[in-house]
């Protein structure tokens, strides 16, 4: 069977997997409580710290989610079924279809790294939601998730590589649409890619830096 063919019954089967499942949430609910969650701590604490606390939850979803999914993700392609993937955990997990994809490869002078952006032009996580005012980026969690995750299955498939995720646009910020990259970096590019991702990703690191990253893995994994 082709990837595409493949990614295409990958999408299906999640489709009707979330149909008949009996373990489906309303997305509703969960956004009014992530939502109200995400306020609460911004009151309480610092926005940097709300967009840390939620990334954590996430991430540490995110790799449970993973650890459960073990027998499946040893049959995955890396790199060529990720964008399958993100989209399926997309439609999973926030209840409706992305608005749109891109994967490649990317060159930093010799060093180079697997990149996957998406968007949603109508994000469930942050929907009704304005700080433009704090410029706050606030889909932290699902920017976890996907760390955590996409980590996880990474180490289960044996690839040596330092994955972050973060959402470099969010419409609670102002911004067109929620915007999140995936940047996968084998390990011998790790410290070149690190030291000029803002070069060719403006924003990444706006609100959470590498070291960040690196303290969550050695935390968590
Ligand atoms: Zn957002």
């Amino acid at each position: 069977m082709s990837d595409l063919a493949r990614h295409f019954l990958m999408n299906y089967v999640a489709k009707i997997k979330k149909k008949f499942s009996m373990e489906t949430v309303s997305s509703f609910t969960v956004r009014n409580l992530y939502v109200s969650s995400f306020t609460d701590i911004l009151q309480s604490f610092s926005a940097e710290e709300a967009v840390r606390r939620t990334f954590t939850w996430g991430f540490e979803m995110g790799h449970e989610y993973m650890l459960e999914l073990e027998k499946d993700v040893e049959k995955l392609k890396p790199r060529v079924d990720a964008p399958a993937i993100a989209k399926m955990a997309w439609y999973i997990f926030s209840g409706k279809d992305l608005s749109g994809i891109d994967s490649k490869w990317m060159n930093i002078d010799d060093a180079k790294f697997f990149m996957v952006k998406f968007w949603d032009d109508n994000c469930p996580w942050c929907r009704g939601v304005e700080l433009a005012e704090k410029n706050l980026k606030m889909c932290s969690y699902p920017a976890g998730a996907f760390e955590g995750a996409y980590q996880t299955a990474s180490m289960l498939m044996g690839l040596k590589n330092f994955v972050m995720v973060r959402e470099i646009k969010c419409k609670a910020a102002g911004d067109e649409h929620c915007e999140f990259v995936i940047v996968d970096i084998p390990l011998e590019h790790l410290e070149k890619v690190v030291s000029k991702l803002e070069d060719v990703v403006p924003g990444f690191y706006s609100q959470l830096d590498y070291n960040f990253s690196k303290k969550l893995k050695e935390a968590v994994l």
